[in-house]
């Protein structure tokens, strides 16, 4: 047999269904053989004895060199997926918003264009559907074609949001042609009446933005967005799911056998809403929509976790640094720009507090952040699982690993981190992705630009 290029030996492999010791076999990106000491010939053999071999994550919640609000999210497609490499994320898929007066090839390019040269990591893209003209619905089916298979879109925030008649029009054509809606689901209504008073009452503090985003609108708009989809059959996938409210009508919709699938994100189940109370201004580091919520929701969200009710765990990245950014809404929590970074942490952050705290099983770690997300946004087999034929993403993780979370360690391009002085036990220590080795104990390894374009499938209905 000829010479493979990695051989990875003695560790546990783990996938969403089973753990065994194994070795793996690596020949041009992809994984060419699992067994029992392998005794291959290889031009490189690394020793995960002790350690958890896992499937690389998959993030499919990312805005890296996004605009919002007269501001760009800090991390670009280089910083952005360096920290994901780092923390063990071998696949992301970002979200190409389109523009007013847009096509959607228009704004797919645009982020083609902030990407290539710089991953290092393979990505795919989701359009977000800001402007959705009939020219533009029609266009969603030859977007699809070519590997364009989500699409998002909200019922919230001036410029961004569409109405129920344009989402069901939406979720009508992604389902005749193999596409999935995902949907940012809070009542714009309600948040901008809620918004208006504060204002008057002169209530500026990062606090009111909470308080301006109760989980009933967010409760409503996701059963609304639930009750359009189920009209049409259509499948329908909820982002940065937060709350009992929202989760509700997640379950019953579930129960009654439709395809509603949902993910939520680290900051909502380790932080909550006591975190906007951190003194001078610094509550602004939490303004994200939907808003941290009271900390008894926390335990509701890792339970439906363990239920399966909730599928996938995203992270949402989206960064602001708090100087020069964040700041900007000093005077009025509106103007505050809405986003947390959280890339690079979710895997050591999902396992210490949720498979180390017994609050879910090492399956049901790999499939909430690899398996499930790879195969509802039409990555799998290639990704999300360890399987020969498999693109070899590949992360190994040291159970046993602690460390002190602080901005410090992180390669995120901002001034700070939400998890700050959290301690983690179990950690990933080398990543690789499509065969290369490109992050080792903390040494970047991997070249910018070697991350590419993924076209994806359509959906498989979890
Ligand atoms: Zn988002």
């Amino acid at each position: 047999m000829s010479e493979v290029d990695l051989l990875i030996t003695g560790g546990m492999i783990v996938t969403a269904c089973d753990s065994y010791p194994g070795d793996l076999a690596i020949k041009d990106g992809k994984i060419m053989m699992i067994g029992q000491h392998l005794n291959l010939p290889a031009k490189k053999t690394m020793s995960a004895d002790g350690k958890y071999v896992l499937p690389g994550g998959v993030d499919v919640h990312t805005h890296l060199e996004m605009p919002f609000g007269g501001t760009v999210s800090s991390d670009d497609f280089a910083s952005g997926t360096i920290a994901a490499a780092f923390g063990g994320t071998t696949t992301i898929v970002d979200f190409a918003i389109q523009g007013k007066g847009q096509t959607l090839a228009e704004a797919a390019d645009i982020w083609h264009r902030k990407a290539e040269g710089k991953a290092v990591i393979d990505y795919g893209l989701h359009l977000a559907v800001t402007d959705a003209t009939e020219d533009v619905l029609t266009e969603m089916a030859s977007m699809i074609a070519q590997g364009y298979t989500s699409y998002k879109l909200f019922m919230t925030y001036d410029g961004l949001r569409v109405n129920d008649d344009v989402f069901l029009k939406a979720l009508l054509q992604a389902k005749d042609h193999g596409g999935l809606i995902s949907v940012h689901a809070e009542n714009y209504y309600i948040i901008d009446y809620l918004v208006k008073e504060f204002l008057a009452e002169g209530k500026n503090e990062p606090k009111y933005h909470a308080l301006s985003r109760p989980p009933l609108a967010e409760g409503e708009a996701t059963g609304r967005a639930i009750k359009l989809a189920k009209l049409v059959e259509a499948p329908l996938y909820i982002v940065h799911l937060s709350c009992q409210e929202a989760l509700d009508e997640v379950i019953r919709a579930r129960e009654a056998g439709f395809p509603i699938m949902a993910e939520t994100c680290p900051q909502y189940l380790l932080l909550s809403e006591d975190n906007y109370n951190e003194p001078d201004f610094q509550g602004a580091k939490y303004v994200m929509s939907p808003p941290l919520r009271p900390k008894e929701n926390q335990a509701v969200l890792w339970n439906g976790l363990a239920q399966g009710e909730i599928l996938t765990v995203a992270t949402d990245h989206c960064p602001f640094n708090f100087v020069g950014q964040k700041d900007m809404g000093r005077d009025f929590f509106g103007r505050i720009p809405n986003g947390a970074p959280g890339i690079e942490m979710r895997l050591a952050l999902l396992y210490s507090f949720g498979v180390g705290q017994g609050r879910m099983s090492l399956q049901q770690f790999v499939a909430t952040t690899s398996t499930n997300p790879a195969k509802i946004f039409g990555l799998y087999p290639e990704k999300g699982t360890i399987a020969v034929g498999s693109d070899a993403d590949v992360v190994i993780f040291d159970p046993n690993l602690e460390r002190n979370i602080n901005k410090g360690i992180l390669h995120e391009n901002v001034d700070y981190t939400p998890y700050e002085g959290f301690l983690v036990k179990g950690f990933p220590v080398t990543t690789v992705a499509k065969g290369k080795i490109i992050t080792d104990h903390g040494q970047f390894l991997g070249q910018l630009g070697n991350g590419s374009f993924v076209k994806r499938k359509s959906p498989m209905l979890l």
